[in-house]
């Protein structure tokens, strides 16, 4: 391109000169290739949404591409629960494809590899073929196998497929340069026996695909047009294309393009390390609210749409760096602040009665959602019999406390101004209730002079005898650094928080009383919630997906 168009990131740059250079727009074809060894985390979400988003703009196809050459690891289970992810996304994919499709005509080409002298047979163990590699600055050795014949090859491969060899005891390799500085193109390996049954193929195969061989070629299989992985891989492009140009073949060819890895702070993406924490009961399970899972995420009450503006904002790039976990929070308030109806929930009570109203009830009116343009009203109902939050009270309060106290008035949100007038105590000296008068004429909305009055704060609250208890989970960050795996000397488990979740009983107005699981709410004054996919009505639970602000460094230091 002659001038940089500052709107495209590099990737789509690449794609706009390729298009120049003769690329037909028509052939444009893109696809996310998960492993199925777990479910997938908010740094997958980026590499899904950059190969989705790109499919949207080029109106080309996307592949969902299932990587499943280590059979020890992989499960169904894990397939299905990507799927539904990638859904639940807002996203929907070409053709839904597997590596394992591609098993057989991986074992042809690997065979025309050893005709074409490309590959050998090494029977040494694992140990003495890494010893021979050598290291970044040293070349390896050939090993003693390399001049096999292409026939002894040939025949002990297909033995290898029998089921005739145990594992460990041979391997097929490519036949690159031992001396090469890559260290990846020191003969890599392209197939092991291994003796275990697959989730696709069952027991079929007795030798299975390495990575490096079967990604570059699934890749042309499909005729994907631009190949997008994490930077880790760099080093591999080589080996991508040594096998591509390597095979009788003539379609065109697909192009790798690295870009940088989506980290977090304050957890980890990896999917090995997230299972470790479920492994250890550190966590429940892969979608425990804590988890940085899209299905921890969306069961902490993040939506589809805060996930992709947050790793749109934290943008495509060719260098690793750790996005703030606040920043995710942020995203989360702006979507959630729009849509979520609030309601008054007390997570930590305090009585609190009104002297001069009178017994009985009546019922009030608050807004649904102020942000929203349908001004929706709900029902909430008032009496002499209230809970506040033990916080929002202070016997002795200093001059910045504009709360409740003695002597001094607030409001009750969608209800009457209040002043403080005395407390009752335990024989402990706790307190246990606040007794308060209120201003008749200062109803929320009745318009009367009193009514406009201005008082300093405004409190949330329940009515004691119509509050429903619900069980309220209320989560930390899962780590207590904000990079938990890259310390040298250190697991990244010995920065758990162990006090990441808190479990506590709160009491919230009548009208959750028919919340289904999966809905989304706003706790006047205390954040977002959302009713857990496991919560049954008649006893709910509610995960707090986030608080109203980002109080979380003050909390802390
Ligand atoms: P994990 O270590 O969590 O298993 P992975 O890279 O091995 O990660 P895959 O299932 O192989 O996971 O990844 C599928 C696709 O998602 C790959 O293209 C990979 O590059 C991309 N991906 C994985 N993790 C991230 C991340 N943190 N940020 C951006 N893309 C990622
Ligand atoms: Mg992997």
């Amino acid at each position: 391109m002659d001038k940089k168009d500052r709107s495209l990131n590099f990737i789509e740059s690449i794609i706009e000169e390729d298009l120049k250079n003769g690329l037909k727009r028509e052939d444009l074809r893109f696809r996310f290739p998960p492993e199925p060894n777990g479910y997938l985390h908010i740094g997958h979400i980026k590499a899904i949404c950059l190969n989705f988003n790109l499919g949207q703009k080029y109106g080309a196809a996307v592949n969902l591409r299932f990587d499943d050459t280590n059979p020890q690891n992989e499960e169904s289970k894990y397939v299905t629960a990507i799927k539904n992810d990638v859904n639940w996304l807002g996203y929907s994919w070409d053709k839904e494809c597997f590596a394992s499709d591609y098993f057989e005509q991986l074992f042809e080409w690997a065979k025309y590899l050893i005709d074409e002298g490309l590959a050998y047979v090494d029977s040494q163990s694992s140990e003495e073929i890494a010893y021979q590699k050598g290291t970044p600055t040293t070349p390896g050795k050939n090993s003693p196998y390399r001049e096999r014949s292409i026939g002894e090859s040939k025949n002990i491969f297909q033995e290898m497929a029998n089921g005739k060899h145990p594992e460990g005891t041979h391997v097929l390799r490519a036949k690159i340069d031992m001396e090469s500085p890559n260290m990846l193109l020191r003969d890599p390996v392209i197939y092991r026996v291994l003796n275990k049954s697959h989730h696709r193929t069952g027991n079929k195969w007795r030798v299975y695909p390495m990575y490096d061989w079967t990604h570059g070629q699934s890749d042309y299989l499909e005729q994907i047009t631009h190949s997008l992985c994490t930077l880790e891989f760099k080093p591999h492009r080589d080996l991508y294309q040594w096998f591509l140009k390597s095979l009788p073949i003539e379609k065109r060819l697909p192009e790798q393009t690295e870009f940088a890895r989506l980290n977090l702070s304050y957890t980890v993406t990896s999917k090995r390390k997230l299972k470790q924490l479920i492994d250890l009961k550190l966590v429940s399970s892969w979608d425990d609210p804590r988890m940085p899972t899209i299905s921890g995420l969306r069961r902490r009450g993040y939506t589809p749409e805060a996930l992709k503006n947050f790793v749109n904002i934290a943008g495509i790039a060719k260098r690793e760096n750790i996005i703030e976990a606040s920043l995710l929070e942020f995203c989360a308030r702006d979507h959630l602040n729009k849509i979520a109806p609030r309601v008054n929930a007390v997570l930590n009570p305090i009585k609190l009665t009104i002297v001069n109203y009178e017994e009985g009830s009546e019922t009030l009116e608050g807004e649904v959602n102020p942000e929203s343009t349908i001004n929706k009203v709900r029902e909430i109902p008032f009496s002499k019999h209230l809970y506040i939050e033990k916080e929002d009270f202070r016997e002795e309060p200093n001059r910045k406390f504009f709360r409740l106290s003695l002597g001094k008035e607030v409001r009750l949100k969608n209800a009457y101004i209040i002043r403080g007038e005395s407390v009752i105590k335990d024989k402990s000296g706790n307190i246990t209730e606040v007794l308060c008068t209120y201003d008749k004429g200062s109803k929320s909305g009745s318009g009367s002079e009193a009514s406009k009055r201005k008082v300093k704060g405004t409190l949330h609250w329940v009515c004691r005898h119509q509050a429903i208890k619900v069980k309220v989970n209320l989560y930390d960050r899962l780590f207590n650094d904000p990079a938990p795996d890259q310390h040298e000397n250190k697991s990244f488990l010995d920065f758990f928080n162990p006090n990441s979740l808190e479990e506590i009983f709160a009491f919230a107005e009548p009208s959750i009383q028919s919340a289904l699981p999966g809905q989304l709410y706003q706790f006047q004054r205390l954040g977002y919630f959302c009713v857990d996919t496991r919560s049954k009505s008649g006893s709910l639970v509610f995960n707090r997906t986030v608080g109203l602000r980002d109080n979380w460094p003050k909390t802390k230091n």
